[in-house]
């Protein structure tokens, strides 16, 4: 292809805004992998260990999964044709959202093509400009733009702090009313956080939302088929199915396939089945991903899933002692463990480092996280194996006799950066 003319700027101002990224050491390119079997990774003609994906169950290259996304694009083709409004509700999806709601133990489920697209639905459908929604500082960026979607007020508190949970809520029972109107107020966190790999205080939450009359959303993208019993998540866990309003969830992490959903009131899942505009004008999942979402979620809920998550557990302990034998601190207390740096351009080269040894493990920057909280995000799978675990450790004893861990962590002040 030719250079383009850019007559009109449009070449050199977009080089310009890359420029300053690269600067910043945030620079981000695709890495081609050609091939996947277990844990194991082939790409740029070299195999590495994989410590960098949500596949945490195995499921994705599970027989069961790929028998169901055969058979129904036997059965159903491989396009869903149409928005399930128009003529695309096949009827996997419908399968799919009686499975979801069976096994979170709501009145319904809805499902969409990806946990990004529930929230981005979801939020507006429920919330606008006279309502407040009050995000955990930690949340994922999908609940924030889903947030600025509705144009409802934002506020912000600070990770997991309760009190500063409290202290906007105290705020919101003070706007105006009147008759007609009251402000609807919609707190939204996460039970695991993604990056930090820790638990909010999801009782102590749902009672101070209680008290000033506001309403909750969890995301649950890393704990659906992880925590609870039979992999519910955390919300089942702590028995709270019937005082969360909101549930939201991916289909695209442990349980192997792609989509996400909400669970919640069968009044929930009509308004946005009328209003959320991510369902309403996008065609449906296709039908090989939700057929193989309902196996995973199948296997997620039995003894296999059991079996799965023990493994899960054993192996998470094992990565857990890993990072803190080399020098790392960790906030973690499940599958998700950040080995903090700090530096971004620090992070990179520690990344480097591990693929050199063999370890695939990215480098998360702002605006994952915040600036000057970069860090390596370890995820661990069920189905790695003894030989991926050796290596990890092997590789992180070599990483921290070359580079003392002291320069490797960075301080972890209680605030994030910015
Ligand atoms: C991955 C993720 C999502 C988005 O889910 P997708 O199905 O990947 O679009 C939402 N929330 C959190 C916390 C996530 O980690």
């Amino acid at each position: 292809m030719a250079n383009p003319s850019d007559s009109t700027g449009f070449e050199s101002s977009l080089s310009l805004r890359l420029d300053a990224v690269r600067a910043q050491s945030l620079w981000r390119h695709l890495r081609r992998i050609d091939k996947i079997s277990g844990h194991q990774v082939e790409t740029e003609g070299r195999s590495l260990r994989n410590f960098a994906g949500n596949d945490y169950l195995g499921l994705t290259s599970h027989p069961a999964l790929i028998e169901a996304a055969t058979q129904s694009i036997r059965d159903f083709g491989c396009g869903s044709a149409a928005s399930r409004l128009i003529s695309g509700s096949l009827a996997p999806h419908h399968a799919l959202e009686e499975a979801i709601a069976d096994f979170k133990g709501t009145q319904a489920a809805v499902s969409f093509s990806s946990g990004l697209s529930a929230a981005i639905g979801t939020l507006p459908a429920l919330i606008g400009y006279d309502d407040v929604v009050v995000l955990d500082r930690l949340v994922h960026a999908c609940c924030v733009d889903a947030a600025r979607l509705s144009g409802a007020r934002l506020r912000v508190f600070r990770h997991n702090d309760i009190e500063d949970l409290e202290r906007i809520l105290r705020w919101t029972s003070s706007l105006p009313r009147t008759a007609q109107k009251s402000p609807k107020v919609l707190v939204v966190t996460e039970s695991l956080f993604s990056m930090d790999g820790d638990t909010a205080p999801l009782r102590e939450i749902v009672s101070l939302k209680e008290r000033y009359g506001a309403w909750l959303m969890v995301d649950e993208a890393h704990a659906t088929g992880v925590l609870g019993p039979n992999g519910r998540g955390r919300v089942v866990e702590l028995g709270l199915t019937e005082r969360v309003e909101i549930q939201m969830g991916t289909l695209g992490k442990a349980i192997g396939s792609a989509g996400g959903f909400i669970a919640g009131s069968r009044a929930l899942s009509d308004t946005l089945i009328n209003r959320a505009r991510s369902f309403l004008f996008s065609t449906a999942p296709v039908p090989a991903a939700v057929a193989a979402a309902c196996a995973g979620l199948q296997i997620a809920a039995a003894l296999e899933g059991d079996r799965l998550r023990q493994r899960l557990r054993s192996h998470t302990i094992t990565v857990l002692n890993t990072a803190a034998k080399a020098g790392f601190v960790s906030t973690s207390c499940s599958q998700i463990i950040p080995l903090h740096v700090g530096d971004e351009l620090h992070a990179v080269r520690v990344s480097d480092e591990l693929r050199s040894l063999g370890i695939l493990a990215p480098a998360i920057r702002h605006p994952t996280v915040a600036r000057g909280r970069a860090r390596i995000r370890l995820t661990v799978s069920a189905a790695h194996s003894d030989a991926d675990l050796t290596a990890l450790d092997q590789a992180l004893k070599n990483l921290s006799s070359r580079c003392p861990p002291a320069l490797l962590s960075a301080p972890l002040s209680k605030e994030p950066l910015d």
